[in-house]
């Protein structure tokens, strides 16, 4: 008999988890709250870990990523309080591999890889579903499921339940208590969608920041796709942030900066998105993500939050770890769960910690810090830009040769 898994969330931890789970042999069922799967989504940046995570996973040839294609001079570009912009070192410059991508993008992939390709069975997925009730017994757990569009509740049994259902996760707040137990309040909110067309003026895949003390807006350009709009700002009033409609707060966040025309251009942008994300900005931490027969995973177990871009990346990684666990240890349940979180945590902790330092990149706390992190960015950006430019240039003539050949 294959054993069963109950996986809360069709997002990328969930998907990770399910692929995992079935290399190892079980047999997972996915259930998601939405009544449909969700496409589109923000901009992500990958790191290589999450690459190899997703080679690991066997998706990897779905993956489609959009990195735009560097141009001399730059196509990153920071705009300063008189609107003049400088060529800014991109995140995407420094020879870290960084993959851009949307978030749909890798649940494209990830759903190729849970449907079913005629070697492996198609994972079962169940919309508009969600877990009300978790009880553990002897032999296995208990759930009990409520389909949304019926209405209808039934229990069902399961040996592993795998809560991935985000960082206000359900499944955390039924098994191991309030989210105010293991969320932290950075104090800073989240917007960010889609842009229907570019900032006027600038390449179709140029990335442009406009980052002063306490709030920043970034835009990031891809290789096939309208940009992304990513805006941050800190704030003591995180309690109020769902009083009255966001994108007011937003405007009131950029306030004074409207006459700025990158500004104005993603503000009126925000208007005609409805389906963009805004949000507080947390962490996640637990002192143990498993407790008995249930896992938790991805930003339900250690949410790291949008500053640190290793989301995806991690859950990727956590959802083939657990994978690989199960199939190591397939008689001890428990001794899976240790073995996966040892090898796991180190990585999340020491990842978690660097979202600090990387704050202070996307929206400074202070003006110095402001002054120091362009400064220490310039220094790198000319040996970076430098070392491009002559990449560049080589390939260039050997197309250019290759192209006059007889
Ligand atoms: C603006 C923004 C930018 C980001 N940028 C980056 C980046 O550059 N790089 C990076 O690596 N990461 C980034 N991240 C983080 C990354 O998107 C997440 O870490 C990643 O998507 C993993 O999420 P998850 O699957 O754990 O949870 P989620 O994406 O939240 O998915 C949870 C799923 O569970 C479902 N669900 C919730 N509750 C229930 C329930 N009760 N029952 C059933 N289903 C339920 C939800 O509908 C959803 O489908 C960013 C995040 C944000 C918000």
């Amino acid at each position: 008999m294959r054993k069963r898994a109950l996986v809360v969330g069709l997002g990328i931890a969930g998907m990770s988890a399910a692929i995992g789970l079935r290399r190892a042999g079980w047999t997972p069922v996915i259930v998601e709250r939405a009544a449909e799967r969700r496409t589109g989504g923000y901009y992500i940046f990958m790191f290589p870990e999450g690459v190899q995570a997703a080679a690991d996973l066997g998706i990897a040839d779905h993956l489609h990523t959009r990195n735009p294609e560097w141009r001399p001079g730059g196509n990153s570009w920071s705009v300063d309080r008189r609107g003049r912009r400088k060529p800014v070192l991109g995140l995407l410059d420094a020879p870290s591999g960084l993959a851009a991508v949307l978030r749909g993008d890798i649940e494209a992939a990830l759903w190729q890889g849970i449907s079913g390709d005629g070697t492996e069975d198609a994972v079962e997925v169940r919309l508009a579903t969600t877990p009300v009730e978790i009880t553990e017994g002897a032999g296995g757990v208990r759930v009990l499921l409520e389909d949304a569009g019926t209405g209808k509740r039934y229990r069902e049994d399961f040996d592993l339940v795998v809560g991935a259902d985000g960082m206000r996760s359900s499944v955390r707040r039924m098994v191991f208590g309030p989210d105010d137990d293991y969320l932290t309040n950075w104090k800073a909110m989240i917007c960010a969608f889609q842009l229907k067309e570019q900032v006027p003026s600038y390449e179709a895949s140029d990335s442009i920041i406009v980052s002063r003390p306490k709030r920043a807006m970034w835009v990031f350009g891809l290789a096939d796709h309208a940009p992304c709009a990513w805006l941050t700002y800190r704030t003591k009033d995180i309690p109020d942030r769902f009083a009255g409609p966001s994108i007011e707060q937003v405007r009131t966040a950029f306030s004074g900066m409207e006459g700025e025309p990158v500004v104005r251009h993603v503000l009126d942008s925000l208007e005609q998105a409805p389906d963009h994300v805004f949000d507080s900005i947390h962490q996640v931490k637990m002192p143990r993500w498993s407790k008995g027969r249930v896992v938790l995973v991805g930003d339900a177990a250690w949410c790291m939050n949008t500053y640190s871009a290793m989301g995806s990346s991690s859950s990727l990684r956590g959802g083939a770890a657990l994978g690989v666990a199960l199939q190591e240890h397939p008689g001890d349940l428990a001794v899976a769960l240790d073995a996966w979180e040892a090898g796991l945590r180190p990585y999340i902790t020491k990842q978690r910690r660097s979202a600090r330092v990387k704050q202070q990149r996307f929206v400074p706390s202070s003006r110095p810090v402001e002054v120091l992190v362009s400064g220490v960015l310039e220094l790198i950006r000319r040996g970076v830009h430098r070392r491009l430019a002559a990449e560049y240039t080589t390939a260039a003539t050997a197309t250019a040769s290759s192209a006059t050949a007889p």
